[in-house]
């Protein structure tokens, strides 16, 4: 009887991705998951999911760097092998200006789809089956004098 009332359903992954790569919840997609650029909500405003359990840390710009790195670094080479006539100052103009548009556009997306994974994923107390953190604490003994 227990068993069944605890039962958790699996997440969509992808689902979840796609929500967060909206800026939206991971669980229900109509709230927002940010609150400013990057501030993550502690809870969604429209179904109350706890949101502040993510742990994104450092992964959005690395990988943001990654896929702007790739784009660009493609682009410029494109550019220049088909038109190689091409002043350097227009290189020196577009390049800087396209990469840091990119990265503003892409960072808080990223971030997003970064915790709706860790969200359909249960990781970092995503999963409503895990110990509280106050269950996780070592018990500690009385300390030998
Ligand atoms: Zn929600």
């Amino acid at each position: 009887m227990t068993t069944q009332s605890q039962t958790v359903s699996p997440r969509d992954k992808w689902q979840a991705v796609k929500r967060g790569f909206m800026g939206k919840c991971p669980r229900c997609g109509e709230g927002k998951m940010f609150h400013a650029y990057l501030k993550v909500s502690d809870a969604c405003p429209a179904c109350g999911e706890a949101l502040h359990h993510h742990r994104a840390d450092d992964a959005p710009p690395y990988m943001t760097i990654f896929v702007v790195g790739h784009i660009i670094g493609a682009g410029m080479l494109i550019v220049e092998e088909h038109n190689d006539a091409l002043p350097i100052w227009i290189h020196a103009t577009v390049w800087p200006i396209l990469t840091l548009v990119l990265c503003l556009a892409l960072l808080p997306r990223i971030k997003g789809g970064l915790i709706g994974l860790q969200w359909a994923l249960k990781m970092h107390g995503f999963d409503p089956m895990a110990p509280s953190d106050d269950a996780t604490l070592p018990i500690t003994a009385a300390s030998p004098t």
